[in-house]
């Protein structure tokens, strides 16, 4: 009898898979790594509250690396390493191979927008004894969780005679920050029997910008006045830069370690900047590859991809055409030969909302890099579908590089969905499958992610790179 059991638990072990913690199965060892790696991906995380900003602190971060501009029909060869800045707001990285681009690029792709509130191009105007922005959010965002939350204001200015100015007000020590007071539970009752969805009004999603009136009795909307007089001697602005600005609130935190053991990170726009550090950090690390490597951080992911710096933009197309024309390769060729990861965050399972997860096929923390083989909504629509070969591959590369890694889906059938930039780099004949952090709150102001699986993804970038 106990002979048999033994015998059936024997092959269980070689039948079943297994799911065990990430940290039971990690090295000891590479523990400390994965603190260091966390640590300068809080710190990008504290510069790169907005993609402008992702795109600065990722140039900077590879020039540091040895990358260099990329310049049309430079000469390249393998181990030398470029970039190209798309308008400031994406960014294409590549370490040349040793193998020529006919035989395909290995790619990391991420987004760096995060949901967020954007200013509109009227913004400003007076009520109540307050200056106010008005916003449109960005994204997909639960507005009920952007109210009496410390936001600051960050973009670019282009003034009248064409000079931009950076705005980062609560960027800086000492900084103050706005915010949209939530309203008071005690005058609630109305709004809090209306549907989560619809309890905040979009067009009351106004920014406390001020509450001192200029001083002059006698002069009219001296609360915008004032506003407006503090934003000139800021910035040298009048009111009609506005229509020629980007400026995004944010809130207004830096990252920080959550929970008792530290275990986890908090912080605002992890969806897609955690995959962003990750992709750019394991192009950074990466031994000469043979084939050639390269990294996208794009724009534009959380509103659809769409305009000239997301993924559907034909300027990564340009790029890699450009790679080609220096090494003396075909576009098409290498495309049909390349291999795309997808580095999108996942659902991570959350004990307090079980129902809208299936538990077999959800990503739990601390299981590693989560690779989704389609995303989407409903029956898969909009998914670009990973096939059983490219799960091959990929599972072979891991392996291969001892990541930890597992496989889901974002929640259950039908809970709702989601989409990536996986479809659109599947769309140029490049064979792409997802796979990402696990996330708590995504879309949050304060989304938390498990350390473990931030480390894992970076390794699991530096594999591809590497494969
Ligand atoms: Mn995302
Ligand atoms: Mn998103």
């Amino acid at each position: 009898m106990t002979e048999e059991k033994t015998a059936a638990k024997l092959r269980q072990e070689e039948l079943f898979l297994k799911k065990e913690n990430g940290y039971d199965r990690m090295d000891e060892t590479s523990i400390p790594a994965m603190h260091t790696y966390c640590d300068g991906y809080k710190q990008y995380l504290d510069n790169a509250k907005t993609e402008r900003e992702a795109v600065k602190a990722a140039i900077s971060l590879a020039k540091e690396n040895g990358f260099v501009p990329f310049r049309r029909g430079m000469s390249l060869k393998a181990g030398d390493r470029v970039y190209a800045s798309n308008r400031g707001k994406s960014l294409m990285l590549a370490v040349i191979g040793t193998r020529p681009l006919d035989e395909g690029v290995n790619i990391g792709a991420a987004h760096i927008d995060s949901p967020r509130l954007d200013l509109k191009p009227y913004p400003l105007f007076e009520d109540g004894g307050f200056s106010l922005l008005k916003t449109h959010y960005y994204g997909g965002v639960r507005k009920y969780q952007w109210l009496s939350v410390p936001l600051e204001l960050r973009g670019t200015i282009i003034r009248k005679d064409g000079s931009s100015v950076e705005v980062t007000l609560g960027g800086e020590p000492g900084d103050p920050f706005l915010v949209i007071p939530d309203l008071l539970p005690h005058l609630a009752k109305a709004q809090s029997e209306k549907p989560l969805g619809k309890a905040v009004d979009p067009e009351a999603l106004n920014i406390f910008l001020g509450s001192r009136p200029y001083p002059d009795t006698e002069a009219s909307d001296r609360f915008k006045l004032a506003a407006l007089d503090l934003l000139n001697q800021k910035y040298g602005i009048t009111e009609e830069d506005f229509l020629s600005a980007e400026l995004c609130a944010v809130p207004a935190y830096s990252a920080c370690d959550v929970g008792l053991d530290r275990s986890m990170i908090g912080a605002y726009g992890q969806d897609d900047r955690v995959c962003g550090y990750a992709a750019l950090k394991g192009l950074f690390d990466a031994k000469t590859p043979g084939k050639t490597a390269v990294c996208v951080l794009a724009d534009k992911e959380e509103i659809g991809s769409m305009g000239v710096s997301g993924m559907q933009s034909q300027a990564f197309d340009t790029f890699i055409d450009d790679l080609c024309d220096c090494l003396g390769a075909h576009l098409r060729t290498c495309y049909e030969n390349s291999f795309c990861l997808s580095a999108d965050v996942s659902a991570c399972f959350d004990p307090n909302f079980p129902d809208v997860y299936d538990k077999r096929n959800s990503s739990f923390i601390n299981q590693g890099v989560s690779l989704c083989k389609y995303t989407g909504t409903g029956g898969k629509m909009g998914a670009s579908d990973a096939s059983a070969e490219v799960m091959g591959h990929i599972r072979i590369v891991l392996n291969r590089a001892n990541v930890l890694w597992n496989v889901s889906e974002l929640g259950k059938i039908e809970a709702g969905g989601g989409g990536t930039v996986a479809l659109f780099m599947a769309n140029r004949n490049i064979d792409t499958v997802d796979a990402g952090v696990p996330v708590l709150g995504m879309h949050s102001p304060f989304e938390v992610t498990g350390k473990l699986d931030c480390y894992m993804t970076y390794l699991a970038m530096k594999a591809v790179y590497e494969a």
